[in-house]
């Protein structure tokens, strides 16, 4: 099949013009993979599917709104673009603006820097500078970057990135022909929930859907703040792409909660990586920790009873399992080295 452009395939309902150039590697059109499982839920004839949004160019769902931003920011005549980002923003920003010809700018606290995430930013040629500073003083010198240069900011706080990002809606209803009952996804900046509950409602306002799905949200316990209510100091989790304390589009969170009838939990570190080690070990599905809280949390609402029988939940897996290389080394072992004859590899392989 051949891929075409995110923004040539939803042009209609994206913010974009015939002047605007498409800077695109692709992305988009993931797989939505049925699971066999978990158990629990098969039993009530309630079926899961994974939106595998690591399939996207870099590897996250963060490429759905780069392409927009870039493409905008080129258009409006941007020599670069900037972002403060540890993660799979910088990586996303990274690539785009090598593929639009533009500098990418990422600036970072000093000492945070670490991870194969700021690898990949680095390879794809993003000038990364340390500041001697926080988070927050990053964050305040790029917006004052792009107020005084001609740099376009493409944090989680700029518009185009929701607006491309709505497009997993799309393509689940293409794919299940409705909306699923259920769509439950990770929460860290909630730019995400935001754009997908956008997405499905712009799908019932066109008429394309009947009925909307509920939106489940699920945070880390140790970064909860839309679960607590207020911002948290120090965000704490294992699943890094949603260790926030005080996110961007939190009214955006609330809105697809309250609208959809559905709710944002909080999901200790144990359960994330039980679901993530469940994705990979059982259903073959490789993702980052974030992602894996998205089952986490729908294991707990099919324990307890929460999701009726006959429901199709749909998971939206933000990104690749290879973006988090350490927390793989660290949750598995390597066994040590048998001497190399047949029965000693046949025993270690469990086959006698
Ligand atoms: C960015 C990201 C998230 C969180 O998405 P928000 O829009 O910030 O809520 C979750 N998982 C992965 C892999 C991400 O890159």
């Amino acid at each position: 099949m051949t891929r075409r452009p995110l923004i040539e395939r939803y042009r209609d309902r994206l913010p974009v013009g015939p002047a605007t150039p498409v800077v695109s590697l692709l992305e988009g059109s993931t797989p939505l993979v049925p699971l066999k499982g978990p158990p629990e839920a098969g039993r009530r004839g309630i079926r899961l599917f994974a939106k595998y949004e690591g399939m996207n160019p870099t590897a996250s769902f963060k490429d759905r709104g780069m392409t927009l931003a870039v493409s905008k920011a080129k258009e409006a005549g941007a020599q670069a673009v900037a972002a403060a980002s540890t993660g799979n923003t910088s990586a996303s920003a990274a690539a785009y603006a090598a593929r639009a010809g533009l500098a990418a700018i990422v600036v970072l606290p000093a000492g945070y820097v670490a991870l194969g995430k700021l690898a990949q930013t680095l390879v794809h040629g993003a000038r990364v500078i340390q500041v001697e500073g926080n988070f927050d003083a990053a964050l305040a010198i790029v917006r004052e970057l792009t107020e005084r240069y001609p740099v376009a900011l493409v944090n989680s706080i700029n518009p185009y990135r929701i607006e491309g990002q709505k497009t997993i809606a799309f393509e689940v209803v293409e794919d299940l022909g409705e909306a699923p009952e259920f769509h439950a996804l990770p929460v860290g900046n909630a730019g995400n929930i935001t754009a997908h509950w956008k997405g499905y409602r712009e799908l019932a306002e066109a008429g394309a859907i009947e009925r909307l799905p509920r939106m489940l949200g699920f945070q880390a316990e140790g970064a909860a703040p839309i679960v607590r209510g207020a911002p948290v100091e120090r965000p704490e989790t294992v699943a890094t792409a949603i260790r926030i304390g005080n996110p961007a589009s939190w009214r955006g969170a609330l809105r697809a909660r309250d609208e959809s009838g559905g709710a944002i939990e909080a999901v200790s570190d144990r359960e994330i990586l039980e679901a993530w080690r469940y994705l990979a070990s059982q259903e073959g599905l490789f993702v980052e920790p974030a992602s894996a809280a998205s089952l986490a949390g729908v294991r707990r609402w099919l324990r307890e009873g929460r999701i009726p029988e006959g429901s199709r939940v749909v998971l939206t897996l933000t990104g690749h399992g290879l973006k988090d290389p350490g927390t793989a080394e660290r949750e598995v072992r390597l066994s040590p080295p048998v001497p190399a004859r047949l029965e000693a590899v046949a025993a270690a392989a469990g086959l006698v």
